[in-house]
């Protein structure tokens, strides 16, 4: 899979993909990720790539043509329109179960705006689609380009050691993970869970099943609502309600 990030920050991320399992993927053939300095591309003769509101108002906007101009290099040396994804305060906010679709696409362009945002008109002609980070606003889209990248990327089959490292994990059938122990058997007086001890593997799936229900329930409850759950599943669930209202 592969990524294209167009910025004004390209060493910001850089030294991010660059570590870590993304790194790793990279390294291992699974990944490309390339950075693209936006402003490399203007035709401007002062080289700016951002220009004052029309209509008033505070701040400074990123320009169109770079940007165009930026999509469509990416777009020739892959031989086709990448996805496009709009970093922004103002898209849908991404969700595990969304980047399990974006794992699908085979390109994926992420353009950061910076300032006070970008031109609508490139935005209109180029965008798939606009993604949030969260309900806040940051200064530039690189850190949720960078969140994205993350998410989707560890994701893709052989970048992580195996597709358990993920699909045991929060979110991803719309629960949260179980509490998990390592050694030492107890730490300052505080002990491993029997059953995890037992060896016994149908008890230690239930265990943990039924500890991610329960904390799903109390930690974040609105989840279960799109969970995948069986029948046990839910008959669990009612007992935690009936115990919880006592
Ligand atoms: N004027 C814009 C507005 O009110 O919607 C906010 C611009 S923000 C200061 C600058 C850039 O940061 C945006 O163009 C976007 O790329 C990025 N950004 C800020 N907050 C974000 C968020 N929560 N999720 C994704 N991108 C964000």
């Amino acid at each position: 899979m592969r990524f294209d990030i167009a910025t004004l920050f390209p060493e910001m991320c850089e030294t991010v993909v660059n570590s870590s399992i993304i790194g790793r993927g990279i390294k291992a053939g699974k990944l490309e990720v390339h950075c693209h300095q936006i402003r490399d591309y203007t035709t401007d003769k002062h080289r700016r790539t951002d220009l004052r509101l029309h209509g008033g108002g505070m701040g400074m906007l990123m320009t169109c043509q770079p940007i165009h101009d930026c999509w469509k290099a990416v777009s020739e040396q892959i031989g086709q329109k990448p996805y496009v994804i709009y970093l922004s305060p103002q898209g849908k906010v991404l969700t595990q179960a969304h980047a399990r679709e974006l794992k699908e696409k085979e390109n994926l362009f992420l353009l950061c705006g910076h300032y006070e945002g970008v031109d609508q008109r490139v935005l209109d002609e180029i965008v798939d689609e606009e993604l949030s980070i969260g309900d806040y606003v940051l200064t530039g889209g690189e850190l949720p380009a960078l969140v994205l990248a993350d998410t989707v990327a560890r994701l893709v089959p052989g970048v992580l050691s195996s597709e358990e490292c993920f699909t045991e994990e929060s979110h991803f059938s719309g629960l949260l993970e179980y509490p998990q122990y390592s050694r030492p058997r107890v730490w300052n007086g505080r002990e491993v869970p029997e059953v995890l001890l037992s060896g016994h593997h149908f008890n230690i799936k239930k265990w943990r099943r039924q500890k991610s229900l329960e904390r799903t329930f109390f930690k974040r409850p609105e989840l279960l609502e799109n969970a995948e759950l069986s029948k046990d599943d839910l008959e669990y669930i009612a007992r935690l309600k009936a115990e919880n209202d006592k």
